[in-house]
């Protein structure tokens, strides 16, 4: 069970999630170079498209004419598409030319950080990242926007672009030039948050380590050694409250401004509309956490009291967590990069056949950037090259057992994009986080039954052991998810939300609702510093309750699948293959799920995961 504390995926350490804004951060990555080949993605051989609707502007060939681009280069394919004629008669050929131009800049910005992220000593390949993050992608994204209202003035819309007017729609409805210098006011904020948190470091028997250092000592079987770095990770936050707090009260206002500016009573109803959260309401939420609080709470707070009997201890204190209960060895999946992409092979084609090769192609193609080696940014993420239809995963494995969970979760990412990728248009591929973390955490529940010898990595009971261990993580993220989101909802409509100690009391309240089983007394002050940990809140707000919908998604999938497993995949795929063309209702129910706030539903899929716990530790 790893506390969750990452940016992609709250039940799994060491994700960025699909293509980070910034790269870096978050996994505690020990041991460097147990393997090391450089892996180069190369552009692919241009070749002119048929396709390139030509009557009204000509692209480039390939994305690597954009390699070395400044935005002086790339604006004139704007300014065409901006002042070319646009009538019903040419209305798709010119989406056509735009979608193209999109997919061009962006795989070339997505190499730039792909070379950077892969080596981040290199001064030019930073550069060149940066080129693209600061200068060429926000001028792009604001000529974007221009293009998007020709579109909607035109008032176009056919079966497969109703979402993507929808998104442009509401982007454009709720754009407020007075925001765009407090969103910079915000980036610049965030920036000051993780540069503070970055620069935290706790001292280790003389040693000066970061706070990710530390996370392997929570998982010792020595409870002193648990609590001395638990207790020092908390501490270092805890220094910094007043300034943290601070920070946190100036992104409160301008987000209070945005909202306000944009004609919204609180940033939650701000928020849920530039998220594009279009099937589901704030009070739906609420359903969510109650519903969590009712059947998730109480399955935990058994989950606890099997811990608290299995380490023989009086009650179970919050450095208890960590510890393993199913084996005394970490498990050591792999030792070489060959062995963890070709055991991946063999999972993914018993998982499916298409799956299987379209990892194979990955890994022929050098789309894989796997190893931890000196230079890497740290964490990992998948993301897409827009022009060739093919994803790319960065990690940072070093041959332990979250390697392998993080590799099966960017796969589910990368053949949602492969799927995606028959869209026709760039801005039909790209369905909310709430679909791509179903692709990825289904995924992690499809493979599961696979990591066994001779396909996986794993003899029969660490097998075992893994999948007790991702069951647990599933129930231990609910809570946590319910909090980070209830909170939010807190902060931006309680009317408090500016007073720091008032949100001490508030977090400290709904933590107390949604964590039941784990003694806190006389770690009032700490159980506080969790909230300061949490990136989300200061850096992402809102951006969490997405997780526990996807997984609520994953659990029915996978549910499906222990009775059809060949059904429960093809449905899997065909919800992958609709892209971001359709609601998420819509995208939910072909995967042969729904969307999940009910106690009911959820309650049902808690069961499952409690039996299977019981059964797998009984085997
Ligand atoms: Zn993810």
């Amino acid at each position: 069970m790893s506390e969750p504390f990452n940016h992609c995926d709250p039940s799994n350490a060491g994700l960025l999630g699909q293509k980070p804004a910034t790269p870096g951060r978050a996994s505690p990555t020990t041991g460097v170079g147990w393997f090391a080949v450089a892996q180069t993605v190369k552009f692919p051989v241009p070749q002119r498209r048929q396709t390139a609707a030509v009557q009204t502007i000509t692209l480039p060939a390939s994305p690597a004419a954009f390699a070395d681009a400044g935005w002086s280069d790339i604006a004139p394919y704007y300014e065409d598409l901006a002042t070319a004629s646009l009538t019903r008669d040419n209305v798709e050929a010119w989406l056509k030319s735009w979608s193209q131009l999109e997919e061009l800049i962006d795989e070339a910005g997505t190499m730039a950080m792909i070379a950077y992220t892969g080596d981040t000593a290199d001064a030019e390949k930073e550069k060149a990242h940066l080129r693209f993050s600061t200068e060429i992608f926000p001028q792009a994204h604001e000529q974007g926007v221009r293009l998007s209202k020709r579109l909607l003035d035109l008032d176009y819309t056919r079966p497969g672009l109703e979402t993507t007017v929808q998104r442009f729609r509401t982007d454009a409805e709720i754009f407020r030039e007075e925001n765009v210098a407090l969103f910079a006011e915000l980036e610049e904020l965030s920036a000051q948050y993780q540069k503070i948190v970055g620069g935290l470091t706790a001292q280790w028997e003389g040693e000066t380590k970061t706070i990710p250092q530390l996370q392997p000592y929570l998982k010792e079987r020595d409870r002193q050694i648990r609590e001395r770095a638990w207790r020092l990770g908390n501490e270092a936050y805890l220094v910094h409250r007043d300034e943290l707090a601070a920070l946190f009260d100036k992104m409160f206002i301008a987000r209070t401004k945005v909202a306000g500016n944009a004609g919204f009573p609180n940033y939650q109803e701000y928020a849920f509309k530039s998220k594009h959260r279009f099937d589901y309401t704030p009070a739906d939420c609420d359903r969510f956490h109650e519903a969590v609080e009712r059947t998730v709470v109480p399955a935990v707070a058994r989950q606890l009291e099997y811990r608290r009997e299995r380490l023989g201890l009086d009650r179970v204190r919050p450095w208890d967590l960590g510890v393993e209960l199913e084996r005394v060895e970490s498990l050591k999946p792999f030792d070489d990069a060959g062995v963890f992409v070709d055991r991946a092979k063999a999972i993914f084609r018993r998982v499916d056949p298409t799956l299987g090769n379209e990892f194979a192609l990955m890994a022929a193609d050098g789309l894989l950037d796997l190893e931890s080696r000196k230079g890497k940014a740290p964490g990992g993420y998948c993301t897409k090259l827009s022009f060739r239809g093919k994803p790319f995963i960065f990690m940072n494995a070093v041959g332990v057992a979250d390697d392998v969970n993080t590799l099966v979760h960017e796969a589910g990412h990368s053949f949602h994009d492969f799927a995606a990728h028959k869209q026709a248009l760039i801005w039909q591929r790209s369905p909310g986080h709430e679909a791509a973390e179903l692709a990825s955490m289904s995924m992690e529940l499809l493979a599961s039954p696979y990591l066994q010898k001779p396909d996986g990595y794993y003899t029969a009971d660490e097998a075992r052991s893994a999948q007790i261990e991702h069951l647990e993580d599933i129930l231990f993220s609910l809570p946590h998810i319910a909090s980070v989101d209830a909170f939010q909802s807190w902060i931006y409509t309680s009317g408090e939300g500016h007073d720091a100690a008032a949100r001490d009391r508030a977090w400290l309240e709904i933590r107390s609702r949604f964590e039941h089983g784990i003694d806190w007394s006389g770690l009032e002050q700490e159980r506080v510093a969790r909230w300061y940990r949490q990136l989300h809140i200061f850096e992402y707000p809102f951006y969490y309750i997405e997780y526990g919908i996807a997984q609520m998604g994953a659990l029915q999938v996978w549910r499906h699948s222990l009775a059809d497993q060949a059904t429960a995949v093809k449905h899997y795929r065909e919800a992958l293959a609709l892209g971001g063309t359709v609601g998420l209702p819509e995208i939910y129910q072909a995967a042969g799920a729904r969307l999940v706030f009910d106690a009911e539903t959820m309650g049902e899929l808690v069961e499952l995961v409690e039996k299977r716990l019981t059964q797998l530790r009984a085997a």
